[in-house]
């Protein structure tokens, strides 16, 4: 068995188990997660080391998740965008395909929760079969975005299987994969897995970090593989409070994704997904944060902070105003440590 394989095995889904390894309350926990599924690497529970801790609360059911009176099931309409199971069509160019039911972890704010990591979540031959099917059957889609679940927790044949069967389909050109795994699970990028990858170009990964902290030599040797295989790494990190939602966390996250050649893609504001009421910050919040970074840090290291709409009608960038008045003759604008400026119109 590989090392990825035994990290799976020896994952902590029974809250007994996790009990014994780490302080928190078996019951509490088994009360969460038999409603939201439970599985953490011990890799990962490596990593968290104190009870609270920014890892902690990504990776750990909190009681809180069971006291989310307005959150929805679908904040993004993601069911009835979906034309057949487990594929979601929603912009006019790409198409979101779901593969994997499972994920390395089951992240406590994760929007699907509804389902990833669920028994009612089928992925099967059938669902990709019929997936597979309707790409073909649409020819407006040039890009998909393999997806989950987390697609790395198919085996390689399963995935190469997948990826050739996209490729053949003339019109789409650009495969783009969403994975946690070289956060959660950083030993299941093999050297095989790689080279199969890189037989699929032109193939896009974006990664999800949330924390400094998950950026190890493990996770560093990850990203290594994949870039040195020519695959442009991207990150989508979530908003959460009390975890990465101030200035001095987030840059020293944005420096390190960099120095580990991902180049940050989203800071994705919290959805209003049932079950993670507690981890929304306020809109207000992200574009302070992102004032505090613009123009401080390297605009290679700058996301852009993204809300996706409620009900489905897509994603949204919310950018600091920066202009204070567009007049006939000029522009008047403040510069990013609050000078104000002007642009004539000459
Ligand atoms: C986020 C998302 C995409 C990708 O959007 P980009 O802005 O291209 O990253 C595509 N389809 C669905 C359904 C999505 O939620
Ligand atoms: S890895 Fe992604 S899909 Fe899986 S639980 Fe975490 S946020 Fe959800």
């Amino acid at each position: 068995m590989t090392d990825w394989q035994n990290q799976l095995k020896n994952a902590f889904s029974s809250p007994e188990y996790l009990s014994q390894h780490l302080d928190c309350n078996p019951t509490e926990i088994a009360a969460v997660s038999s409603r939201y599924p439970l599985r953490i690497t011990p890799y990962y529970l490596e990593l968290i080391k104190q009870v609270g801790s920014p890892l902690f609360r990504q990776a750990i059911p909190d009681l809180q998740e069971l006291d989310d009176p307005l959150g929805m099931l679908d904040p993004l309409a993601e069911e009835s965008l979906s034309p057949v199971p487990h594929l979601v069509h929603r912009y006019p160019d790409r198409a979101l395909f779901l593969v994997s039911s499972q994920c390395a972890m089951y992240c406590r704010f994760c929007t699907r929760k509804r389902k990833v990591g669920k028994k009612s979540m089928q992925v099967s031959q059938k669902s990709i079969a019929a997936g597979i099917q309707y790409l073909k059957n649409t020819p407006q889609i040039r890009e998909v975005l393999i997806s989950g679940g987390d697609p790395f927790l198919l085996s390689d044949k399963a995935l190469e299987d997948i990826l050739q069967q996209i490729k053949k389909i003339q019109h789409i050109k650009v495969i783009r994969i969403g994975s946690r795994t070289p956060c959660t699970l950083p030993m299941r990028i093999t050297p095989e897995l790689v080279n199969m990858l890189k037989k699929y170009h032109p193939l896009y990964i974006n990664t999800h970090f949330n924390h400094p902290a998950e950026i190890t030599p493990e996770a560093e040797q990850a990203c290594a593989l994949l870039a040195d295989a020519g695959i442009p790494l991207g990150c989508q990190t979530v908003l959460l409070k009390g975890i990465n939602d101030s200035v001095a966390v987030l840059q020293e996250l944005l420096y390190r994704l960099l120095e580990v050649r991902v180049r940050p893609y989203y800071l994705m504001q919290a959805d209003l997904t049932e079950g993670t009421a507690h981890f929304r910050t306020d809109v207000t919040t992200g574009l302070a944060l992102m004032r505090g970074l613009i123009g401080r840090v390297s605009g290679m290291a700058i996301p852009t902070y993204i809300l996706d709409a409620p009900g489905g009608k897509g994603k949204i960038p919310l950018t600091p105003d920066y202009i204070l008045s567009h007049q006939e003759s000029s522009l008047d604008f403040i510069s990013y440590e609050g000078i104000p400026c002007s642009y004539p119109f000459l």
